[in-house]
Order: structure tokens, then sequence, then C-alpha cells
């Protein structure tokens, strides 16, 4: 008996062939795979990556540092910094600088060249001390850790917060759209609008500084949603794109949460590699703590980067352990060749 592979599947392989593109037609039919033929999408998705990813065979991985914690005044559903929830965490205002040039000095030793600075908060329109604190960090991690990329996700911007960040040197800006645009507002928040933070995206991209852009799966979004997601950050072509897996912590909304389906998560990262045959795919939240063993399975399926050393309010895995998982993978990949 010969094993057959879905259509859809097949169609899909054109994205191999010439590195362009999946179209929409075809990721809705990839969107509604039976499991059987899961594999078999991931498997591409994964040859996808190998061809035309940047550095195929490497995974890129980078670190956060939670340099201002809780205290928000937006209600992100998902988020145990609002103020609006009621989660247990730790709460503080701006680290100074050395305590931020200790963590990145630390992470750059471990082998992990990109270091992002987090605030909690909306963001910085203008130019106030806070922000200006923040500007001198960077500064400070340029001169003491020559090589280390120092990338911030401090929230929405405006035009001359924007530039200045351009002038500092920033290598990527973070700043998640988290689900469909058409869906913002009933599953993450209604204090702000996804507008706000498409437009920070825009106002970045104007200034030259490459951006990282990507979202949340498992707060009640649908497939089709989840598409929608995928073509908006083409149509804003973001350099890097965060997935993460909701981690439903105790206080928020989104607290007990049914964990996505795994059939369904897999897709997601083979069709966004699929249609986005070029950028860096980066595995960020849930990856350990709700993926488990099958985090693995997920950087084959199209991921090429993960986010390691801990997120903003949970634990991850030490970085190495990380760093002999990150190495299994390439190893996986020259195996593939
Ligand atoms: S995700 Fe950011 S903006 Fe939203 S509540 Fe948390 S800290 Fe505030």
């Amino acid at each position: 008996m010969t094993a057959v592979i879905h259509p859809a599947v097949a169609d899909a392989y054109r994205v191999f062939d010439t590195g362009e593109p999946l179209e929409r037609q075809t990721a809705s039919r990839l969107a509604a795979l039976p499991g059987d033929a899961v594999l078999d999408l991931a498997s591409l998705a994964h040859k996808v990556r190998l061809r035309y990813a940047p550095d195929a065979r490497s995974v890129h991985a980078c670190s956060i540092m939670n340099a201002k914690s809780g205290e928000c005044g937006e209600n992100c559903r998902f988020c145990a910094q609002s103020r609006h929830n009621s989660a247990t965490i730790e709460v503080y205002s701006l680290a100074d600088e050395e305590a931020v040039l200790r963590q990145a000095a630390e992470t750059f030793a471990q082998g992990i060249e990109h270091f992002g600075i987090v605030t909690s908060g909306y963001g910085y329109l203008k130019m106030t001390p806070e922000f200006l604190r923040i500007l001198g960090m960077i500064d400070l991690l340029h001169r003491e850790l020559p090589g280390l990329n120092v990338c911030a996700s401090i929230g929405v911007l405006g035009e001359e917060t924007a530039a200045a960040l351009a002038a500092h040197g920033i290598a990527h800006y973070n700043i998640n759209i988290q689900v469909a645009p058409s869906r913002y507002g009933a599953l993450i928040s209604d204090t702000h609008t996804v507008d706000e933070r498409i437009e920070t995206v825009r106002l970045l991209r104007r200034h030259g500084i490459p951006v990282c852009c990507g979202g949340i799966l498992g707060v009640g979004e649908s497939m089709a949603e989840r598409l929608e997601m995928i073509y908006v950050l083409a149509e804003l072509d973001v350099s890097v794109i965060p997935l993460n897996v909701l981690v439903p912590i105790e206080g928020t909304p989104l607290e007990g949460s049914r964990t996505a389906d795994l059939a369904d998560i897999v897709k997601t990262f083979a069709i966004c590699r699929l249609v986005h045959p070029g950028k860096i795919i980066k595995f960020a939240a849930g990856r350990e703590s709700v993926m488990k063993d099958f985090q693995g399975l997920l950087m084959l399926s199209g991921a090429n980067g993960l986010l390691t050393g801990g997120y903003l309010t949970t634990r991850g895995r030490d970085t190495a352990s990380d760093r002999a998982f990150i190495d299994q993978l390439a190893q996986f990949g020259r195996e593939l060749q």
C-alpha cells in the first residue's frame, strides 16, 4: 500500500519549490487538515525553514528582563501585570541600570546574543524621565557589552520615542498584536486598541527598526482568526514573529483555560512558516510549561527561534538546558542535509 500525502499539503510544497509565501486559500485548507496529516505539514514547514530561513541550521535564541513589573493600567486578559487582574506577582518600578547590566552580562556570557529590556505599562509616547533612563540603559549595554544585540519591548511609542530608539541603535523592537486584529477588543483588551499597536509597528518600520511582532495562542481564538493574524503580520513585514502559547495564570480572566489543541498549534506554527518562509519564528511563552514534551515537535514544525531563561512573570527552563536543546536541534537539521 502506498501512503498518499494530503492534497492540501501537496499543494503547499509550492512554497518549498519557489520560496513564495503560501496563498490564503491553501492556508485555510491546511488549517482544516485531519490529525493524521499534521506531521506531513510539520515536515514541510521544517524543510521550508531549512531552505529559506536565515542561518537556516541554527536556532535564534534571545532572553528578556522584566525591568519594570506590574501596576499596569491596561486590562490584557492573559497578563499577570494588569492592575485589573488579581494575580500575585512581584511589583517593582524601573530597575536601576546596574541590575540590567548584570543580567545582560550573565545572559551574554551564556552565549545568548539578543537581550531585551521589557517594561510593563501602556508605553512611552513622549520623552519622559523614565524613557530617558531606558535610553541610558541601552547606551550602557552597548558600551559595556560590545557585540550584544540590545532589544526593547516597552509598549506603544510616539514619533519622538521611536526616533530616539532608532538613534540609540536598538536591534529589534517587540510589540505583539496578540490575535487577529478584528478580535483584539474581545479577546485581549478594551482599554486600548490594536490599531495603536499596529501604528507603533509602522512607526518603527519608518524609522528602520526591525520589528518583532507576533501573538498568543489559546485565548479563545479560532483557526481562521489565527490565519488572519498571520497574514496581517505579513502585511506589516515584521522581521521576527514570536508565538506564545497561553500560560493560564491564576488571578487573570483566563485562569483555568483549557490548553489549546496540540494538533492545531502544530498547524499554526507550520502555516506561519509557510506564509513567512524567510522570517525568524520564535517559540516564546508556554514552550516548557504548557507544551512540555511537545516543545521539540514544535521546534521542528517551522520555528527557528526561542526565548530562553524565563518569561515576564513565569519561570522558564535554565539557559544551559536550552543550549543543549538548541545544539540537538541544530544537529538534527544537519543530519537532514
Ligand atoms: S500585556 Fe503589557 S499592556 Fe497589557 S496588561 Fe500586561 S503589561 Fe499591561
